[in-house]
């Protein structure tokens, strides 16, 4: 058991052990199947407090972990000190400058409400419940990826802690290879406080999701594989296979459903995007057209990710491209009629504005990738057992468009060194160990799927 009295009188927020009332749920993380218990839990309040509480942990031998909204926990954590950023929750937008100041403990959520009121609009991910600061360190893909690329390319600076208790600011002028490493290179280089970040001007766009009933799958899922090999370069569209469960909560007209889901986003005028949906209109009979101009707020919508917190295993890829033999492999273990024991089965098409770095570089990976490919299990603890192999079942009958490369954010259940890893480019995640050499030189933040 640690002593923490010292820290107490030295920090503003909760400072926590196991024994002490409230440190559940101070330590609660979104995905529901993981229970946290580390040594010590610092609910921080300030950068200062970051900065004390680094200190703390480097006296007393304690290997030093973040958590923004568990959206990310890889697995149980059982020791050293966990940070917990959720009282960072200051924002500010400039409307001068497009810039928005976002403390660590946000969801995208608020900066999208904020940003609204100014006809600005972020670049987020599909849920707006995840936390802007830890989404950020994985680079970021959204529903207007191709449009507008990662969402760590709108990062203009950090203030973060490193592991020696300094306050660093990160930008193209100052802590020149932090800032680099910070666009991407999730974990293991410094505590995030506060992150400077640009918006776009955009206040409707036209965007959702056409549904399709389980007998028109295939038609429409060959139809939009054809459609990306020539989409219009602003248009971002995915496509995901939903075994919705028969629950209370699920819409009516879509509870207990297989489904495709065609999702569309073009930041544009809507009498274009109108236009540039056609093909994927009519390309079987619609069951339900969610698609029409709506605000950039309503950014969450286009996917309808869960809210909720939940439990599922899950696996990511990216692909270096689609043609239609990937579609039969893809529709021979996921397609209508098949047992697949996952409640989503999603492509995302990628490209343009995502294959294209920031002046300067930074340390996305996955800017090779075309598609990305997510499987979302379903979250019955009886499938659990399942998912796996019949991931890989799949994974091995697309192999040829499977990308060694994938993106951090997307590669989802990570349970070795080699997963983590592969969310790089080896000169990504060479240059990605010099710089964590350089600010935490004796490993005092932990990272990855590292259990230690
Ligand atoms: C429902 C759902 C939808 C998603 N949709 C998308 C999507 O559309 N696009 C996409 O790219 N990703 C998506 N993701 C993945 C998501 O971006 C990552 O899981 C991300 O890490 C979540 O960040 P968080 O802060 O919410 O989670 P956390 O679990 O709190 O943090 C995850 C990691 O981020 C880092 N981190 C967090 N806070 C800090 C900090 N203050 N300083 C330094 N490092 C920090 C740490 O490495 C931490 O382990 C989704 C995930 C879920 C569960």
């Amino acid at each position: 058991m640690v002593d923490v009295t010292a820290l107490r009188s030295r920090v503003a927020g909760p400072v926590l052990t196991p024994a002490d009332g409230g440190f559940a749920e101070e330590v609660a993380a979104w995905s529901a199947g993981h229970v946290h218990t580390p040594d010590v839990a610092v609910g921080v309040t300030s950068v200062d407090d970051v900065a004390e509480a680094i200190l703390f942990a480097r006296g007393n031998g304690l290997t030093v972990r973040v958590q923004g909204t568990g959206h990310g926990a890889l697995f149980d954590i059982t020791d050293g000190m966990l940070i917990l950023t959720r009282r960072l929750d200051t924002l500010s937008v400039d409307p001068s400058t497009r810039i928005a100041t976002v403390g660590a403990g946000v969801r995208w959520g608020a900066v999208t409400a904020a940003a609204a009121e100014h006809r600005l609009a972020p670049i987020t991910g599909s849920s707006t419940t995840v936390g802007v600061v830890g989404y950020l360190t994985g680079g970021g893909l959204g529903p207007l990826a191709r449009s507008h690329g990662f969402s760590s390319d709108y990062v203009r600076g950090f203030t973060a802690v490193t592991s020696d208790g300094t306050i660093v600011h990160a930008n193209s002028e100052e802590h020149i290879d932090l800032y680099w490493a910070l666009r991407g290179g999730k974990g293991g280089l410094a505590i995030i406080t506060e992150v400077r970040l640009e918006l776009v001007e955009l206040a409707t766009m036209y965007a959702g999701s056409l549904l399709f009933a389980e007998e028109h799958i295939e038609p429409a899922l060959r139809a939009w594989a054809a459609y990306t090999a020539s989409a219009d370069a602003s248009v971002t569209t995915s496509a995901a296979i939903l075994r919705l469960p028969d629950l209370p909560f699920i819409p009516e007209p879509i509870r207990g459903r297989t489904l495709l889901s065609l999702r569309f986003a073009y930041p544009g005028d809507p009498v274009d995007g109108e236009r540039f949906a056609a093909p994927l209109r009519s390309a079987a009979p619609v069951y339900l057209d969610a698609l029409a101009e709506i605000p950039a707020s309503a950014v969450a919508t286009i996917h309808g990710d869960p809210t909720e917190p939940s439990q599922s295993w899950t696996l990511g890829r990216m692909l270096t491209g689609i043609d239609q033999d990937a579609i039969t492999a893809f529709l021979a273990h996921a397609g209508s009629g098949r047992q697949f024991p996952f409640v989503a089965s999603e492509f995302r098409h990628l490209g343009n504005r995502t294959a294209v770095d920031v002046p300067g570089g930074s340390a996305v990976g996955g800017r090779s990738g075309a598609f990305t490919l997510s499987l979302i299990g379903a979250p019955d603890p009886a499938l659990a057992a399942v998912q796996p192999g019949a991931a890989a079942a799949l994974l091995a009958d697309i192999a040829p468009w499977v990308s060694p490369e994938v993106t951090i954010n997307f590669a989802s259940s990570i349970e070795t060194e080699e997963e983590f890893a592969a969310g790089w480019p080896k000169d990504i995640f060479d240059r990605l160990a010099t710089v964590r050499g350089e600010y935490d030189p004796s490993n005092l933040f932990a990272y990855g799927p590292q259990r230690r």
